[in-house]
């Protein structure tokens, strides 16, 4: 696959408008967009100022943003990139998805699968502006799934949380069973022992693909949770990331923020995705408590959310609570590669659930709660902190990672918008995303991808995926979601 580097010492961005929270804002706060050049040099943007004010450098790119804007790259906090490379399920419940896919299909996954699906998906969220993921990686099924994750990664040019999972493999689903999991865990562990070893977690020298851990172990395994949390931070593995969902969709997933909180493993690295849990009657409210004091945070996915059943979003609960949350994806199979739609349905479904409590008493809103730049602050600042890496990416300031993103504003989407936060929220596309800068490296320039070749990923991405489809042709999906629904007691409607 063919690829082109463009690496500059020194980028210069002339005369753009800059969408960006810093620290400064509030996190329900409107900032204004300002005309600025930004310099970076090497990895960190080094200079922000009015037009004209910096010098060009000799050696290095010019960009002129007369008609562009310029805004951090998104940080996506939850999605699982491999799964590019499965058959798409837009229309699953939860349910449907653990019986058929987490139980099932993810079984017939190759190495190979993994790295074109891998590779896919780092390039779908370049493609669209997200420059830095948090992955959970739950297909760790052998050391090969492992490196190929790795490696694609690595050649995308993404930077990523890449969260090898410490997960469950069932061996039979009916009954239901793990009665591997001594074999699976030895693995999986000796794995990210042998990963942290090498660099302190750095899986490529510049420090843009990083080891983190997911823990997908079903069921409630105090014992287990307690040895991989605390393996994971002898070794500074960092996030740890987990599924928490609830809801009788959701119950196979267990509720582990109190018993972390009351086994002391609940710490400020931990991400929970989704969180749905948190809304529901008769849940514990001092769950939220415990994620604020000790500074974990929640990974909302509002799209799959909604469709799949795991309950209502709770993103702008957690910003009315002061606890850390970002948004993610969760996965290209089930909904949108660009985190656009990720903050449009959180800001909406928020909206929506206000006008209509407000309506049910016959009352009027006569503002909006919440604008779209708070939707924009979730998709960056927000999302880096809930990553727990704010100190380093999610804004565009001097002394931060140079993961930059360039909209042409001139575009269809975005060309009557003056207000380039509500532009990007309500209008924007992967289009209009221009230029992709991560870790001063541009990586998409004028509407292409520059690492790889996207026509001959797509060649691979489908073979790979004919060929699990061929694998699986013996193997019946419905029967196994019933058997499951049977074994959860699950009541259907
Ligand atoms: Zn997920």
């Amino acid at each position: 696959m063919s690829a082109t580097q463009e690496l500059h010492s020194k980028i210069l961005l002339k005369n753009g408008l800059l969408a960006t929270f810093t620290k400064a804002d509030a996190t329900t706060a409107s900032p204004n967009a300002r005309r600025v050049d930004v310099l970076v040099a090497g990895d960190t943007i080094i200079a922000i100022e009015e037009p004209g004010k910096l010098q060009v450098p000799r050696d290095g790119l010019v960009i002129d943003c007369t008609d562009k804007w310029i805004a951090p790259g998104f940080v996506d906090t939850h999605r699982h990139v491999w799964m590019s490379v499965v058959d798409n399920h837009e229309d699953w419940t939860l349910t449907e998805y653990l019986a058929k896919h987490t139980f099932t299909t993810a079984l017939f996954i190759t190495a190979e699968d993994v790295y074109i699906g891998q590779l896919a998906g780092c390039l779908q969220a370049l493609h669209g502006g997200t420059t830095s993921v948090v992955d959970h990686f739950h297909c760790a099924n052998s050391v090969s799934h492992i490196e190929k994750a790795i490696r694609a990664t690595t050649e995308s040019g993404l930077r990523s949380m890449l969260c090898v999972s410490r997960q469950s493999l069932a061996t039979s689903i009916d009954p239901l069973s793990f009665d591997n999991d001594a074999d699976v865990s030895k693995m999986q562990l000796e794995m990210l022992q042998s990963l942290a070893s090498k660099d302190h977690g750095r899986l490529t020298p510049d420090g843009r693909v990083t080891l983190g851990l997911a823990y997908d172990v079903q069921g409630l395994d105090p014992q287990e949770d307690k040895r991989v949390l605390s393996l994971a931070r002898e070794l500074n593995i960092t996030p740890i990331t987990a599924h928490y969902v609830g809801g009788p969709h959701g119950r196979a997933y267990s509720k582990k923020i109190k018993a972390w909180n009351d086994a002391g493993l609940l710490k400020g690295d931990v991400i929970f995705s989704h969180g749905n849990d948190l809304r529901h009657k008769g849940n514990d409210p001092s769950e939220w408590d415990m994620l604020k004091q000790t500074g974990a945070s929640i990974a909302a996915t509002p799209e799959d959310e909604l469709g799949m059943g795991h309950g209502d979003p709770v993103t702008y609960e957690a910003v009315k609570r002061g606890v850390k949350v970002g948004l993610g994806i969760d996965c290209a199979s089930a909904n949108s590669t660009e985190m656009f739609p990720a903050m449009r349905f959180a800001l909406q479904y928020e909206r929506g659930r206000i006008n209509a409590a407000d309506a049910s008493e016959d009352k009027a809103v006569k503002y909006n709660a919440y604008t779209a730049a708070s939707a924009f602050r979730l998709g960056t600042l927000g999302g880096a902190e809930a990553a727990h890496v704010e100190s380093k990416i999610g804004s565009i300031e001097v002394g931060k990672l140079a993961d930059i993103v360039l909209y042409d504003a001139n575009s269809f989407n975005l060309a009557n918008c003056t207000d380039p936060f509500r532009g990007i929220v309500f209008h924007a596309t992967a289009a209009d995303v221009e230029w992709v800068i991560v870790n001063g490296e541009v990586v998409k320039k004028e509407g292409k991808l520059l690492k790889k070749d996207w026509s001959e990923v797509v060649k691979k991405l489908k073979q790979s995926a004919a060929g699990i489809k061929e694998r699986m042709v013996d193997v019946d999906l419905e029967r196994k979601y019933d058997s499951i629904i049977r074994q959860f007691r699950l009541v259907t409607v």
